[in-house]
């Protein structure tokens, strides 16, 4: 038991990969000149001029700001005064790193990483101050709000000098044609040089964007928490949650023990007692029986358990080859519609299953899962419902879909069933159900298949679980 407590983590790292789509090959001149020209049209590039045109003014003024602040701050230092200047120097450094940061993102659209990271400790504003000045990202961002000054007298120049002439160049035909008419004398001379100011402008924009870039990329060095802290934030939450779900873990097993091990106690005590106060032969059979069913379920918890543990520590064994999951299903269905009969008036039915249909898994295993979501299915449905399981296939997925005509499971619930001893309706299930364990190990032992497990509902007309597996060739 101790590797499970030490091992239990509901974190999945699902990793996507965007389809990668050849460059089309065109080295034809049209082709090139409409993409170059294709910068004219584009939202980000009239954002990332007025951001480079914004540059010296907002340098200039962090500039004044902090070199004044910081100066008189200084000189004032032997005073309470002083400090406190320097102390809103620091603030203003955070609050323009902040702006600057949200520009970046929004007008250059650079990925920026977080300034800091959040700190789940409580701790004084004094060491709320010591780590301000010992983090690296305050130093980094204060270079980079000084160095924004030189930049921006550079990026604003830049800009006014290479957009400026082809902008009047363009405005100043428009504004010609509209003063003198829909065709004055001079519209074929206006035209040619009209053309030209596009294009100079399409250059202007093209060279902004070059600078714009590589702006964006120190900015994101400069303004973000580096790689290296990031990571170790990150083991540190996984380390946490996994603490967190351990605690959680010995709560829930706990607790789940007590009931079933305080009504076999009474049980058993009241079976011990002297022979006058003992209960008359039929209370005994019936506690006899109470007894067994709650040891039996005690049996299959730690059955549940221990296969949680089994999949933590990666030593869940499923043996994955091409299967046909048909003859599985039907197997199932025989195995569980006489008694979903017998006892509860439901059908349990397979639809027809496509031929020559094969998926990626392990047979036992899908067998597993599959029992468990129908038996769900019979329990969750009315006398006379309808239990059925239908298999179809895509171009690269199989699909198991075992649907009821049942209670069905609201939206709230929902999100949460495939968590380890949710129960939708803790009520309704508590004393008679499981533990809450069955979809947990079913989505556990999916994924270990290589595939995947979910569900769909409609509260009051039944629910859909749907297997999906990785098609396989026949072998
Ligand atoms: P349990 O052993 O309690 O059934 P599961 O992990 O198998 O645990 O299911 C978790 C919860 O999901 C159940 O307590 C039940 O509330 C809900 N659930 C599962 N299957 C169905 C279904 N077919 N219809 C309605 N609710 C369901």
């Amino acid at each position: 038991m101790a590797q499970l407590w030490s091992t239990v983590s509901n974190e999945k790292t699902v990793v996507t990969t965007a389809p990668q789509t050849p460059a089309p090959a065109t080295s034809d001149t049209p082709d090139r000149v409409k993409r170059f020209l294709h910068v004219l049209i584009e939202p980000r590039s009239y954002l990332n001029a007025l951001y480079l045109l914004t540059a010296f003014p907002l340098g200039l003024t962090y500039f004044a700001v902090l070199v004044t602040g910081a100066l008189v701050g200084s000189l004032l230092a032997g005073v309470l005064v002083g400090l406190l200047i320097l102390l809103a120097v620091l603030v203003a450094a955070w609050g323009f790193a902040l702006f600057e940061r949200e520009l970046a993102i929004w007008l250059l659209g650079v990925d920026v990483p977080p300034l800091a990271l959040p700190d789940p400790e409580v701790v004084s504003p004094w060491r709320m101050l010591v780590r301000h000045l010992r983090q690296s990202t305050t130093w980094r961002s204060i270079t980079y709000l000084l160095v924004k000054l030189p930049f921006g007298i550079f990026a604003t120049s830049v800009t006014v000098a290479l957009s400026g002439p082809p902008i009047v160049g363009i405005v100043y035909p428009i504004f010609r044609l509209l003063n003198s008419g829909p065709f004055p004398p001079e519209v074929g001379l206006l035209i040619f040089p009209g053309m030209v100011a596009v294009a100079g402008l399409a250059v202007a924009l093209q060279v902004l964007n070059l600078i714009g870039r590589m702006w964006g990329r120190f900015a994101a060095d400069m303004l973000g928490v580096s790689e290296e802290q990031r990571q170790i934030w990150d083991a540190r939450r996984k380390a946490d949650a996994a603490d967190r779900s351990r605690r959680e873990l010995i709560m829930n097993v706990s607790h789940e023990l007590r009931t079933p091990i305080a009504s076999i106690q009474a049980h058993v005590d009241s079976l011990l007692l002297p022979e006058a106060d003992r209960p008359d032969a039929e209370e005994t059979e019936r506690r006899l029986k109470v007894t067994a069913t709650e040891t039996r379920r005690l049996a299959d918890l730690i059955e549940d358990l221990l296969m949680l543990a089994r999949a933590d520590s990666q030593e869940l064994r499923v043996t994955n080859r091409a299967i046909d999951p048909g003859p599985i299903a039907e197997q199932v269905v025989l195995a569980l519609a006489p008694l979903a009969r017998q006892e509860r008036q439901v059908t349990v039915s397979l639809d027809e299953v496509p031929a020559g249909l094969h998926a990626e898994g392990d047979a036992d295993r899908l067998a597993q899962v599959l029992t468990n979501l129908v038996r769900n299915a019979i329990n969750y449905t009315p006398e006379g419902g309808v239990v059925s399981i239908r298999l179809s296939a895509g171009a690269d997925r199989v699909q198991i879909a075992v649907s009821d005509t049942g209670l069905g499971i609201i939206a709230e619930d929902l999100e949460h069933i495939f968590e380890r001893f949710y129960r939708a309706d803790s009520s309704r299930t508590r004393d008679t159900g499981g533990f809450g364990l069955g979809l947990s190990i079913a989505r556990e032992l999916v994924e270990a298949m290589g595939g995947s497990l979910s569900a769909t509902s409609q509260p009051g007309l039944g629910s859909t679980f749907w297997i999906s597996l990785r098609r396989a060739e026949a072998t």
